[in-house]
């Protein structure tokens, strides 16, 4: 990639982003055409297929966040959201990272694991005993129930047994949870897994003599655990009112008051997802399952906390870890028949599976840091109001270099709601 075409790219116009993606050539000259002609939409016949009482296409819009080097690569970051300044800030923050060597990610397995949940079992213990021993013949019925998976380097890896005791207080009876641990190869599985955990239910039925309840793939997907880490050098992280030094140790208690407070954790992880959500939207991938899940591991150790951490090292850096479960594919569901996403994939540069779940870790520590490090220095609102002044302008109609104009002006009026924005554009109006 030809990074020197970038240099401020978000001062660039349309025309000009576009240009200056291929000239670094970061996309082809086909997706150059795409994108300039707006054909990376999703085709209205296409979408009436994919969900019910399919009436129109909703659209958001796509930004690329710049400065990410990931395990000492340059990435483009592709980003789906409605909400200013989530790219700004995952862009700011990737310089930041960059600046100190970037993100080093780490994911030492991506499993996916499918429940079969059987009721009524007479005799618990001889149930789990029966399972382990037919463990082997158990993975072999799951791969014969979806036997390509086997030509993808994938299949059944792993059988385990839980069981919930019955609990008077929720006045829930006794579960014997068969936990069926899946390969699922470069696909995020849950169709393979559900296939899986279906043919399976009549077979533990007849070994345990229980009921299956329900078979179905777990979003607590606690055996695909992506980490990313950076070490910022704390001259990079200092404001024009403070310095380097303090802005470090007050994100090191933010972190503190997030891992102490759930009503501060729900919001500091919140700005994690604000990044996640907005790559997986980007790339065709199923927010709502790394959302279950992400939220799922943060209350892991039995109270909601701080998903993030934030230390100093021995030489005064500061240090960012996050680690999260991630589901995600490289093939199969939406990324099969999104332009938009496969767009989004070839920007990636066509990572696999693991690749793209140590990408989306990495924007969440950003995407973190920014929010954390503007909570506790000049506060999140001074950098929102542009562009909620941006957006107000846009929503009363300016248009063209108006937008400019109205901006300013309502940054500089004592209330900035739409009644003054109004006033805003009358005056210009009247000023033409
Ligand atoms: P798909 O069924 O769309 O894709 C998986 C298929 O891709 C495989 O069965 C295989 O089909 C093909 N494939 C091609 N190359 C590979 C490869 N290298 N590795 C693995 N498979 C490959 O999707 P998933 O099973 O991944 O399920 C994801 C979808 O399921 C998402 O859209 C999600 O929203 C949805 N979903 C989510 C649920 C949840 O999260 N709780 C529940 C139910 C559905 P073949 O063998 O035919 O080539």
């Amino acid at each position: 990639m030809k990074k020197e075409y970038l240099q401020q790219f978000y001062k660039k116009s349309h025309v000009e982003k576009l240009e200056a993606l291929w000239e670094a050539e970061a996309i082809s000259e086909e997706d150059y055409e795409r994108l300039k002609n707006n054909t990376l939409t999703l085709p209205q016949d296409v979408a009436n297929e994919m969900i019910e009482n399919h009436i129109t296409n909703y659209e958001f819009p796509f930004g690329i966040a710049m400065n990410f080097v990931i395990d000492e690569e340059e990435v483009l970051i592709p980003m789906v959201t409605e909400e200013p300044s989530v790219v700004a800030a995952a862009s700011n923050s990737g310089k930041m990272i960059g600046l100190s060597g970037g993100f080093q990610t780490e994911m030492k397995e991506r499993l996916m694991i499918a429940q079969i949940a059987l009721k009524n079992v007479s005799d618990v213990e001889h149930a789990k005993k029966v399972i382990q021993e037919n463990e082997e013949r158990i993975i072999e019925l799951a791969n014969a129930a979806h036997p390509s998976i086997l030509n993808y380097g994938g299949g059944a890896r792993k059988v385990e047994v839980r069981l919930l005791p019955a609990d008077a207080e929720f006045e829930t009876p006794e579960f014997l949870v068969v936990h069926l641990i899946v390969d699922t190869g470069e696909a995020m599985g849950a169709n393979i897994v559900n296939t899986m955990a279906e043919a399976l239910a009549p077979y533990l039925e007849e070994l345990t003599g229980g009921e299956s309840l329900m078979n179905i793939l777990s979003n607590y997907a606690t055996e695909s655990l992506a980490t990313a880490k950076c070490v910022i050098e704390p001259k990079y992280l200092a404001t024009i009112t403070m310095d380097g030094e303090t802005v470090r140790d007050r994100i090191v208690e933010a972190t503190q008051f997030a891992l102490a407070d759930p009503y501060r954790a729900v919001t500091h992880n919140k700005g994690i997802m604000n990044g996640i959500d907005a790559v997986l939207l980007a790339t065709g991938n199923d927010w709502r399952a790394v959302e279950a899940g992400v939220h799922a591991y943060a209350a892991k150790s039995g109270q909601y906390r701080s998903l993030s951490r934030w230390t100093t090292d021995a030489d005064g850096n500061l240090v960012g870890e996050l680690t999260v479960p991630i589901s995600v594919g490289s093939v199969g569901g939406t990324l099969s028949i999104h332009p938009g996403a496969q767009f989004a994939y070839r920007l990636l540069g066509q990572p696999n599976a693991a690749e793209l779940s140590r990408i989306l870790v990495s924007v969440g520590l950003a995407q973190n840091l920014s929010a954390v490090r503007a909570l506790v220095t000049e506060g999140i609102q001074k950098g929102h109001m542009s562009l909620q002044a941006r957006s107000l302008a846009i929503r009363v109609g300016a248009t063209g270099e108006n937008i400019d104009k109205v901006t300013k002006r309502l940054q500089e009026a004592k209330h900035m709601n739409s009644e003054t924005a109004k006033k805003i554009m009358k005056e210009l109006t009247e000023e033409k």
